[in-house]
C-alpha cells in the first residue's frame, strides 16, 4: 500500500485518493509519497507513448488505492495529446525542445488538470453532493482547469482572475466555457482572487451550501502526471544516445520542475536539472545562501512564474533535508525582462524559433550554460505556446505567431463572464444565487 504523508507530519497518512480529494494536508503541509518506488530504464522496454509509460510509472504511486484499477484508463483519458521532443537544429550544441503546449489550452498545465479531473471523477463517483471547484488564476491554471472539468455534470467550476492583468488571449481562454464553468473578472489583483478563495473555504454559510474544493498546483493529482513527460523524454534520448539528457525548466511555483526531480529520483534517465526563473529571486537566493526568504512577487513578462513564495519548495526540502545535498541536486538561474525580450528576438532570428516569455527564460539559461562550457544534450522545456502571448512575442520577433488549432478554436467561442468586486460578500452572493 502506498501512503501519502504530510511534509510537516510523517505520522499523518492517507491514501492517494484521499490526498487528491483533500489537496492540502490538515496541518497545512503538502502530501508526498511515503516511499518512492525505484525504476531502471529497461523497466520501460517496449513502451514509448505517454499513456502506457504513465500507467507503468504511476502504478506504484497508486498501489492499494481504488484508483489503481482504472489507472491505465485515467492515463488514456488524460494524455490525449503529445509532448514531442523537437531537435533544436540550429543551436550551437546538441539540444531539443520539449513542447508541453499541445493540449487544449496550449500550456503544460493541461497535463495535470486533465489527470486530476479524470481521477476526481472516479473518486467522486458515489458522492451525493456536487463539487464546486474554486480557482484563482493568474492566467494559465484557470483555463486548463476549466477545460478539463467542462461538461462534467458532477462538478461546477468557478474561475476568478484579475481583470485586465492577463493577456487578451488568456482572458478569452478563461471566459469561453459556459455550462458548468463560471468565470469572474475580479476588480482587483491575483492576490485578491487568492484571498477570496481562501476566505470562501473558511466561510460557515458557504460550507453549508457548497462542497468546496480547489484544484491548485500543490495537489498531488497534478504533480504525479507531470513526471510522465519527463520519463518519456528521458527514455527517448537515452535510447537514442545512451546518455542522460539535462533539462532546463521555466519555474515559478516549482510544480513542473519538482515532477522532473521526482522522475530522476525514482531512476529515470535524467541528468542535470537547471531551473530558469524570472526576476523573482527566492529560489536562486536560497540555493546560494541556504536561507529561505519568501517575499512578495514582482510582475514580469513571464507572468505565470511570478511567484515569491514557491510552495513546492517544501516538498523538495523534505526530499533533501540537508542543504548541502539539495544544492547538488539542482541549480537555478534568474532571467530578467530585458533578457527575456532579447532572447525572444535573438532566437527568432538566429534559430528560427519562437518562444513564449516563460520558455525564453530557459532558452537564455541554455546560452549561459554553453558560455560556461556545459556539455551533454540539453532539453529546453517549453511550457506554453508563444501564440498565447502574441503581443510580447510578435513585438520582439518582428513577425506573426501562427495560431495553433486548439487556441484558434477557443478564441472563436464567445466570451461569457461577469465582473465581480474583490470581496467575499460578492463571491458568496454569486455562489448562493446559483445553489
Ligand atoms: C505555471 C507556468 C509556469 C510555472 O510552472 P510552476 O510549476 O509553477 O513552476 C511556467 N510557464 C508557464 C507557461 C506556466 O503556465
Amino acid at each position: 500500500m502506498q501512503y501519502y504523508i504530510s511534509t510537516r507530519d510523517s505520522t499523518h497518512r492517507v491514501s492517494l485518493s484521499e490526498a487528491i480529494a483533500h489537496g492540502i494536508a490538515p496541518d497545512g503541509g503538502l502530501y508526498i509519497p511515503e516511499e518512492f518506488p525505484r525504476f531502471m530504464a529497461h523497466d520501460f522496454e517496449g513502451l514509448s507513448e505517454l499513456p502506457e509509460i504513465g500507467a507503468h510509472l504511476l502504478a506504484p504511486f497508486a498501489e492499494g488505492d481504488p484508483l489503481a484499477e482504472t489507472l491505465a484508463e485515467i492515463c488514456r483519458e488524460a494524455f490525449t495529446f503529445p509532448a514531442p521532443l523537437v531537435p533544436l537544429e540550429r543551436a550551437p550544441a546538441p539540444a531539443s525542445v520539449l513542447e508541453l503546449f499541445h493540449g487544449p489550452t496550449s500550456a503544460f498545465k493541461d497535463f495535470g488538470a486533465r489527470f486530476l479531473a479524470a481521477s476526481l471523477e472516479r473518486i467522486r463517483r458515489d458522492a451525493d453532493r456536487k463539487l464546486t471547484i474554486l480557482v484563482a488564476t493568474s492566467g494559465d491554471t484557470g483555463a486548463a482547469v476549466a477545460a478539463a472539468f467542462h461538461n462534467r455534470p458532477w462538478v461546477e467550476v468557478v474561475v476568478l482572475y484579475p481583470k485586465g492583468l492577463v493577456s487578451q488571449r488568456q482572458a478569452h481562454q478563461l471566459a469561453c466555457w459556459g455550462g458548468n464553468v463560471r468565470t469572474f473578472a475580479v476588480r482587483g489583483t491575483f492576490d485578491d482572487c487568492q484571498r477570496m478563495v481562501k476566505e470562501a473555504f473558511l466561510d460557515p454559510s458557504l460550507a453549508e451550501s457548497h462542497q468546496l474544493s480547489s484544484a491548485n498546483s500543490i495537489n498531488v493529482g497534478r504533480l504525479l502526471p507531470q513526471m510522465v513527460y519527463y520519463a518519456r523524454a528521458g527514455l527517448e534520448l537515452w535510447r537514442a544516445t545512451g546518455r542522460r539528457p539535462n533539462f532546463i525548466i521555466p519555474t515559478g511555483n516549482l510544480g513542473n520542475a519538482l515532477a522532473c526531480i521526482w522522475a530522476r529520483h525514482i531512476g529515470l534517465p535524467i541528468g542535470e536539472i537547471v531551473l530558469a526563473t524570472n526576476a523573482n529571486q527566492t529560489i536562486c537566493d536560497f540555493l546560494r545562501t541556504g536561507a529561505w526568504n519568501p517575499r512578495p512577487s514582482v510582475a514580469t513578462l513571464a507572468s505565470a512564474m511570478d511567484v515569491g513564495n514557491p510552495s513546492n519548495m517544501e516538498r523538495l526540502r523534505s526530499l533533501h533535508p540537508q542543504f548541502e545535498e539539495l544544492q547538488t541536486q539542482i541549480s537555478a538561474s534568474s532571467v530578467d525582462d530585458i533578457e527575456i525580450r532579447a532572447t525572444i528576438r535573438r532566437d527568432a532570428h538566429e534559430l528560427g524559433q519562437l518562444w513564449c516569455p516563460h520558455t525564453a527564460t530557459a532558452a537564455k539559461v541554455f546560452r549561459r550554460l554553453l558560455a560556461r562550457g556545459a556539455k551533454g544534450h540539453w532539453v529546453i522545456v517549453s511550457t506554453a505556446h508563444p501564440a498565447k502571448f502574441n503581443d510580447i512575442v510578435e513585438a520582439q520577433a518582428g513577425r506573426e505567431v501562427p495560431l495553433p488549432p486548439a487556441l484558434a478554436e477557443l478564441l472563436a467561442r464567445p466570451r461569457q463572464e461577469k465582473e465581480l468586486d474583490a470581496s467575499l460578500d460578492a463571491l458568496r452572493a454569486e455562489l448562493q444565487a446559483s445553489a
